[in-house]
C-alpha cells in the first residue's frame, strides 16, 4: 500500500511549485547519482534576444532574410521562433509566406516558399563551417535555400535566477550535474562555465536518450530535467523525469514531476521533499 505520508507530501509538493505525477519518483530521487539538465528553457530563460543577422548571399537583402526567418518560424513553438518573429515585428518587416512548414525536433524548421526549399537550423544540423563572427556565448541558427547558407541569426539567452543555486545544492548533496544541450559548443561552454558544470553540446534528441541510457547501464540512478520535444524521449527513459511547466506538452506528458512555476529552484524543494518522505517511511 502507498503510505499516507507520501500522499500528504504529494499534495504538499503542489504548493511548492511541484506536481508529483509518480510517487515512486520520490524514492528514486533520494538515490540519484546524476542529474542531466537541458539548457535552453530549463537552465536559461529561453527568452532569446536577436543580437545579429548576417546575410551570406548576394541574392537576398537583409530585410528578405529576416522576412524569411520570421515566416518559417511561424511553424515552430521553439523559444527561438518567438524571438525571431518579435524581432521582425519590431523592425517592421513582414514575414514571408510559406506553403508548408515542418519542425525538425532538436535542430529547427524547414519549409517551402515561392517554390524554394528553406531551412532554419542549428550549426550542427547545417554541418559546415561558417565565415561569420559569432558573439561570445551566442546561439546561432543558419538559414539555407536548397542546402546553401544564405543567412545566419545570432541570439543571446540568460540564466534563470535560481539555476546556480540548484547546481550548488546538487554538488553539496553528491548528485553530479551534467548539462546536455542541442546548442553549439561555444554557447554551451558559456553557460556551463557560469554554472561551474560539466556539459555536452550539439546533442540531438537521440544523443540525449543515449546519454541517459549509458548512465543507467552504469547502474546510476538518473534524474533528467527538460522542457522540449527534444527532451521527451530521455525524460521517459530516466529514473526520474522532471519537466519544466512552461515546456511543450509532450515533455509534460513524459515526466514524473512537473515544475509548475518553471523554476529550477523548485528541484531543490523536490529533493528535500523526497528526503523527508523516505526518512519518515523508514
Ligand atoms: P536545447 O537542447 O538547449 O533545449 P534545442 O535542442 O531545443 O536546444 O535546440 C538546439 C539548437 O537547434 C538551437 O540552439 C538552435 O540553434 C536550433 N533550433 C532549434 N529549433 C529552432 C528554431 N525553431 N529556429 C531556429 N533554430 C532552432
Ligand atoms: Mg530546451
Amino acid at each position: 500500500a502507498i503510505p499516507l505520508v507520501i500522499a500528504r507530501s504529494t499534495s504538499l509538493g503542489a504548493s511548492r511549485g511541484l506536481l508529483v505525477k509518480d510517487r515512486e519518483a520520490l524514492e528514486l530521487a533520494v538515490k540519484s547519482d546524476i542529474m542531466i539538465l537541458d539548457k535552453t528553457g530549463t537552465l536559461t530563460t529561453g527568452e532569446f534576444k536577436v543580437l545579429n543577422v548576417d546575410v551570406l548571399s548576394d541574392d537576398y537583402s537583409k530585410e528578405e532574410i529576416i522576412g524569411l526567418m520570421a515566416g518559417i518560424e511561424g511553424g515552430s513553438s521553439h523559444p527561438i521562433a518567438q524571438s525571431i518573429t518579435s524581432f521582425a515585428q519590431q523592425e517592421e518587416i513582414k514575414p514571408a509566406e510559406f506553403d508548408s512548414i515542418e519542425v525538425v525536433s532538436g535542430s529547427g524548421v524547414e519549409g517551402e516558399s515561392n517554390g524554394r526549399k528553406y531551412q532554419l537550423v542549428s550549426q550542427k544540423a547545417y554541418g559546415q563551417d561558417l565565415d561569420i563572427e559569432i558573439p561570445k556565448g551566442a546561439t546561432v541558427s543558419v538559414l539555407t535555400e536548397n542546402a546553401r547558407a544564405i543567412g545566419t541569426v545570432s541570439l543571446g539567452d540568460e540564466l534563470k535566477q535560481t539555476s546556480k543555486r540548484l547546481i550548488d545544492v546538487l554538488k553539496s548533496k553528491g548528485i553530479q550535474p551534467l548539462m546536455a544541450t542541442g546548442d553549439n559548443e561555444k554557447a554551451a561552454q558559456g553557460v556551463a562555465e557560469e554554472l561551474g558544470i560539466e556539459y555536452k553540446a550539439n546533442q540531438s534528441p537521440q544523443d540525449k536518450y543515449d546519454l541517459v541510457e549509458s548512465m543507467k547501464n552504469q547502474n546510476k540512478t538518473v534524474i533528467m530535467v527538460g522542457d522540449g520535444v527534444n527532451d521527451a524521449p530521455s525524460l521517459s527513459l530516466a529514473d526520474v523525469g522532471v519537466a519544466v511547466g512552461a515546456g511543450t506538452q509532450v515533455a509534460l506528458d513524459s515526466a514524473d514531476i512537473v515544475l509548475t512555476q518553471s523554476d529550477p529552484g523548485d528541484i531543490i524543494s523536490f529533493i528535500e521533499l523526497a528526503e523527508k518522505t523516505t526518512r519518515k517511511m523508514k
